[in-house]
């Protein structure tokens, strides 16, 4: 039988954990993680984002900070804001929510976060370490860093193993490729430009599906016992549905289901992760800024 990967139970542990060592910190030197936020302008699904994130640090004891700024803001000012920030003693994390408005320069905003503070992972120099043997990014992006912990919290063996990635994009198909080859798996990374997607797929231990296109990966696409790491999140038409859609992954689950021998669902697998990485980055910080280690 096929075992479903739990990622809203994984997320949960995962706070709890963090929780707990929050409690310990405060009690051992009165302090907690912080984490700040830097909005800009109103998209709906930013700001619901960001709403989250703030929710989560509560729950585990962190400080949230959060600046909003209008959509009409100079680049000059939403860098201030990060300056600000990465020189708060408080603030362990600092993250500007993207995208951003259309004139201003994501990668110089990105580029002024503090490496030491860049929770996100996604500064070049993390990055770029991340890409380099022997280096150690100080951070890695919290989506594709909640794939890896799904797949060895739920005991899947990584070392020595196919994996194929689909999609290589920043955020998730790139870092999740480097992740896996950390982990001693042999990666292919497969794209909008591959011609014969199904028949490499078919060869995987490990598939991580993050293409953004939803159904796409059937069950005719997996090899028979494949471990199936599904990223996607993309909102289909459902006139049944009370608000007129519904969140399908990358995946064609009921079929992949007759094949896989471990799958995470959407919503429910990948999705509650990103969060509780972007804690445990947070608190990795706030221990290495305060040189707080158990043990
Ligand atoms: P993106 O659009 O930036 O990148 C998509 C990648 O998939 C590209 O590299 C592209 O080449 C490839 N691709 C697109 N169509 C393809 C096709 N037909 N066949 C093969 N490859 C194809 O998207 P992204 O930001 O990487 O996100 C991917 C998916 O993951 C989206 O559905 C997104 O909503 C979801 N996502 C989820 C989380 C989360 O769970 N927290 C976080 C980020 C993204």
């Amino acid at each position: 039988a096929t075992n479903t990967i739990d990622g809203k139970a994984i997320a949960q542990e995962v706070k709890r954990e963090i929780a707990e060592e929050v409690g310990r910190m405060r009690s051992a030197i009165g302090k907690v993680p912080g984490l700040a936020v830097v909005l800009v302008g109103s998209r709906k699904d930013s700001e619901t984002y960001v709403r989250s994130k703030q929710r989560a640090c509560e729950q585990v004891g962190f400080n949230s900070y959060n600046v909003s700024l209008p959509e009409t803001v100079t680049e000059e000012e939403i860098v201030e804001a990060v300056l600000r920030f990465n020189c708060d003693p408080n603030v362990h994390g600092v993250l500007v929510q993207l995208p951003l408005p259309r004139h201003i320069c994501e990668e110089r905003v990105v580029g002024s976060v503090s490496i030491q503070k860049d929770v996100d992972g996604f500064h070049p120099m993390n990055v770029g370490r991340l890409a380099m043997q022997g280096r150690a990014p100080l951070f890695v992006s919290c989506t594709p860093k909640g794939c890896i912990e799904l797949l060895l919290r739920s005991g899947v063996q990584i070392e020595g193993k196919h994996a194929v990635v689909i999609g290589r994009s920043n955020v998730v198909g790139m870092p999740a490729a480097l992740l896996l080859q950390r982990q001693n798996a042999t990666v292919t990374v497969v794209h909008s430009h591959t011609p014969n997607l199904p028949e490499l797929t078919r060869n995987a231990d490990i598939v991580i599906a993050a293409a953004g296109v939803p159904y796409m990966v059937q069950g005719s696409w997996l090899k028979p016992g494949a471990v199936v790491i599904d990223v996607g999140i993309n909102h289909i038409e459902d006139p049944d549905s009370e608000n007129g859609y519904r969140v399908v992954g990358d995946v064609y689950f009921a079929e992949a289901c007759r094949v896989a021998s471990q799958i995470t669902p959407v919503p429910g697998g990948v999705g509650p992760m990103t969060i509780a990485m972007l804690l445990s980055n947070t608190l990795d910080s706030a221990k290495l800024a305060y040189g707080f280690f158990e043990n």
